[in-house]
């Protein structure tokens, strides 16, 4: 290299250097703002109304939330309006058993493969039973049956003292204080006899070990607690920055517990779409029927989507449209090796 290029090549780096800087700050707030734009007037879909409060909650509601490993926050919507989290929760149950009992307990109670049924089925919890005894069960924390039985196995000596390590640790991912929304609790225990019998079926087989009514009580208090989209961002980032919240910077999960929630978050995440959402995006993901999804970019950031209407699988549409576009153009796709994340 001659003296003169020597001197340039430096320079070049740092100029470079600062434009990537630069382009890191911007670019998720453009992505953001650029989904939000696209997918406005998406009308597709259907709010839930098995559970009639849900029925109830405004469709044109539509939030993103963007939450990055080192705690920046980027908006457009209505990021403020609370959704019921339902099966969002179910993540963050079987990541506190995870945290207490070690990733082999949820492995050998519950299973952690996916069923390619609905969320609610019970014919998959029949096809179950047969192996249970001859290796890990095929079924997993996500999907209600393996939900139910993991709330059952959060430890605490009464229903109250299981219920303040459940809502704190989604206190601790979301980073503030979350309350249950009564009405849809209300509305939901009073219509929940599926997840009754599925609660009880569960013990019948042994995924449950007692008190099944206190499991589906304590479940259908969990999914009806209150979030918005940057509630839902912050507690995917929680996810993506190795369990530790990069808003409040608490350890909420063990770093080398967090790969085993994000596994079966892509193999179930989003039921059995879970592997078309996975090929179009890569990214563990979850959602709720309540309208959210949180999808996680491991190191890179948290997403966060909520609008109520439904597609057939039972995963809001405009979230799943809105997280693909952002995270896609910000690189997110953790098999995208050579991409840059916009964060
Ligand atoms: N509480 C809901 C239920 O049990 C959760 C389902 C969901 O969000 N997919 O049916």
């Amino acid at each position: 290299m001659n003296r003169r290029l020597t001197l340039i090549a430096p320079l070049g780096a740092c100029l470079l250097a600062t434009a990537a800087l630069v382009a890191q700050s911007a670019a998720p707030q453009q992505a953001v703002d650029g989904a939000y734009a696209k997918f406005k007037s998406l009308q597709e879909g259907k709010n839930a109304d098995y559970i009639p409060a849900l029925a109830k909650v405004d469709p044109n509601l539509f939030g993103i939330a963007l939450v990055t490993i080192d705690g920046k926050v980027y908006t457009a919507g209505d990021v403020k309006t609370e959704v019921s989290i339902q099966s969002i929760s179910k993540v963050f149950t079987m990541a506190q058993v995870i945290q207490e009992q070690g990733l082999d307990s949820i492995e050998k109670r519950i299973g952690v493969d996916a069923t390619g049924a609905r969320f609610n089925s019970i014919i998959a919890v029949e096809a179950v039973k047969v192996v249970q005894g001859t290796g890990a069960p095929e079924m997993n924390p996500l999907v209600n049956p393996g939900a139910i039985s993991a709330t059952s196995m959060v430890k605490g000596s009464s229903s109250d003292e299981v219920w303040k390590k459940i809502i704190g640790f989604h206190n601790d991912a979301a980073g503030r204080q979350l309350n249950v929304l009564q009405d849809v609790y209300k509305s939901e225990s009073d219509t929940n006899q599926r997840n009754q019998a599925i609660g009880a079926l569960m013990l019948a087989y042994g995924y449950i070990k007692d008190n099944w009514q206190q499991a589906v009580d304590l479940y259908t208090r969990q999914c009806s607690i209150g979030v918005n989209a940057k509630d839902l961002a912050t507690m995917a980032a929680t996810l993506a920055a190795g369990g530790k919240n990069p808003v409040t910077g608490k350890q909420v999960l063990d770093n080398n517990k967090v790969p085993g929630v994000l596994a079966v978050m892509a193999t179930a995440g989003l039921y059995d779409d879970s592997g078309k959402w996975l090929y179009h995006t890569g990214l563990p993901a979850k959602s709720g029927v309540g309208g959210g999804i949180i999808a996680v970019s491991p190191g890179k950031f948290g997403i966060a989507v909520v609008s109520p209407p439904l597609d057939d699988a039972g995963n809001s549409v405009r979230a799943q449209r809105a997280i693909a576009d952002i995270s896609n153009a910000l690189g997110g796709n953790p098999y995208a090796a050579r991409e840059k994340a916009g964060s």
